[in-house]
């Protein structure tokens, strides 16, 4: 990039104070109403990874605290959430998203420090998208039966939840909310490295007077996670993580009775036609891939251009990708902030190794990075073969493919061939061809001319090792529902 374009992008640091929010020392577990401590007396460390200082310790529940959360859980199911009328639920849930509206800030500084994710997203998109799904189902909570005319929805009981490191407190709300609006109780774990936002929601949920025992928090590793999924007195898992854990839960779950949704893994594919509007789409295949890090699971890591114009597309694109910044989280002008944790980052190195020694071609935007923290450029790879490793796999990193295409049938082809369902992009000018390309790919979620846009009406959900059962919508009601 030349020193006048350079120019052109810096901005004065515009940084948001991590003031805002007051971090304890030492979260403890959140059960029956009560914050007690684990039983073991152990708690890990949460770090920031933008400068990998400590930021707090959090409780590591073990078997025995699952055990307590889900007797506690299901007492609470019993004499108070179940024989409660509907209004009165979606009365508390409609509270629970008024205080965290009020406290949107805070959950937004919270969420940048503990996760590496820029302040922008956190602030618009993270915590807005949380509140509105809790806004969403306090809704539903009194409609289910216009929601399932004349087909009785009944709630389970238990349902056990875990959350993934990438949206830590928007993929809590996703499960929460429906669990708590179709009269189940819960018990949840946040994912290790991003534990801070649950704590605070854990506060606010004990602020607004919801009963004791109808929402418990379990912190701790994967064995913790393991406690759930297998405590017999669960009715439902909720899993939002990895394939490979995903496919542990549902071999654990067989056999049992137990009501399954796995949201997983994903390798998406953007899909760039010749007659599309260009500038738009170049935008588009940036956030799809670059936001959060691209630690998305629908991130639009495998991009598709059609022959013609991919020169054009890809000079575009390294030109867009020189322009982005990449850096302290808290800064209001950063684009890209820390991958998650060290472990995460040494993943992604992998891939970049596997992906050179595959012959592809490697650019990386010549971005300043900081000197410390887990940071890393955008990147990008051409002359990559569908078979190559780098096209197959999730990396979970800001990495895109790109691959080219002549005619609609190959692109389709292409796009279908993968392990995963979960998301792809379409970008056309041709409302006919943008139909019949989305209806013959076999992906969850298809957006035409946009990427990554949510919405609590709209389900989310995968095909194939992505996962099967939906969140979002009235969709998202079902998988917490029985019917006669
Ligand atoms: P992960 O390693 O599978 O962990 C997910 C959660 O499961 C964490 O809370 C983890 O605890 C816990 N866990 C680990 N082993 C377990 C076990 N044996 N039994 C029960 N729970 C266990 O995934 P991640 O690395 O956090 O998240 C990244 C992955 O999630 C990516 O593959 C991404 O595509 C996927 N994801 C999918 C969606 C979707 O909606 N489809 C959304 C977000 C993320 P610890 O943190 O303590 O290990
Ligand atoms: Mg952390």
């Amino acid at each position: 990039m030349s020193k006048k374009t350079q120019d052109i992008w810096s901005y004065a640091p515009a940084p948001e104070s991590s003031k805002v929010v007051q971090i304890k020392e030492k979260y403890d577990l959140y059960i029956d109403g009560k914050f007690v401590k684990p039983s073991s007396g152990k708690y890990f460390k949460s770090f920031n990874p933008a400068d990998e200082k400590e930021i707090c310790s959090i409780a590591y529940g073990n078997e025995k605290d699952v055990d307590l959360a889900v007797k506690a859980a299901r007492k609470a199911y019993n004499t108070v959430w179940s024989k409660l009328s509907s209004a009165e639920r979606g009365k508390y849930i409609f509270r629970i998203a008024r205080m965290m509206q009020e406290r949107s800030r805070e959950l937004a500084v919270a969420e940048s420090i503990d996760s590496g994710k820029t302040i922008r997203e956190s602030r618009d998109i993270d915590i807005p998208l949380a509140c509105n799904h809790f806004f969403y189902y306090a809704g539903w909570a009194d409609k289910l039966e216009e929601a399932f005319p004349g087909r009785k929805p009944k709630s389970l009981g238990v349902a056990g939840q875990i959350i993934p490191w990438n949206f830590p407190l928007l993929m809590a709300a996703w499960k929460i909310a429906p669990a708590l609006a179709t009269g189940n109780t819960v018990v949840i774990k946040p994912a290790e490295t991003t534990s801070l936002t649950m704590m605070i929601l854990a506060e606010i949920i004990h602020e607004a007077g919801l009963p004791a025992g109808v929402f418990n928090v379990v912190s701790g590793y994967g064995d913790t996670g393991a406690a759930i999924v297998n405590h017999p007195d669960v009715n439902k898992i909720a899993f939002t993580g990895s394939t490979a854990v995903g496919k542990i839960i549902q071999k654990a779950l067989a056999g049992t009775d137990k009501k399954l949704t796995l949201e997983l893994g994903g390798k998406s594919a953007n899909i760039v036609f010749d007659d599309a509007p260009i500038d738009q789409a170049v935008e588009g295949i940036v956030n799809g891939i670059f936001f959060n890090q691209g630690h998305v699971c629908c991130a639009g890591s495998r991009l598709f251009v059609q022959e013609n114009i991919a020169e054009k597309v890809i000079e575009k694109l390294k030109f867009r990708m020189a322009s982005l910044i990449v850096g302290d989280p808290l800064d209001k002008n950063t684009d890209i902030g820390a991958i998650n944790s060290k472990e995460q980052f040494e993943t992604i190195q992998k891939y970049l190794k596997i992906g050179k020694d595959e012959g592809s071609e490697m650019y990386q935007s010549p971005c300043k990075l900081p000197k410390k923290g887990n940071y890393m450029a955008p990147t990008l790879f051409m002359n990559v073969a569908q078979s190559n490793i780098i096209a197959q796999e999730e990396i979970f990193g800001p990495v895109l493919t790109i691959q080219t295409f002549r005619t609609i049938d190959e692109v389709i082809q292409k796009a279908n061939n993968s392990p995963f369902g979960l998301a792809a992009g379409v970008w056309s000018d041709k409302g006919s061809k943008v139909f019949n390309v989305t209806s013959q790919l076999r992906a969850g979620v298809v957006w035409a001319n946009t990427y990554n846009k949510f919405d609590p009406a709209a389900p989310f959900g995968g095909y194939k090792e992505s996962g099967f059962g939906r969140e979002g919508g009235l969709h998202g009601l079902i998988p917490y529902l029985k019917f006669d």
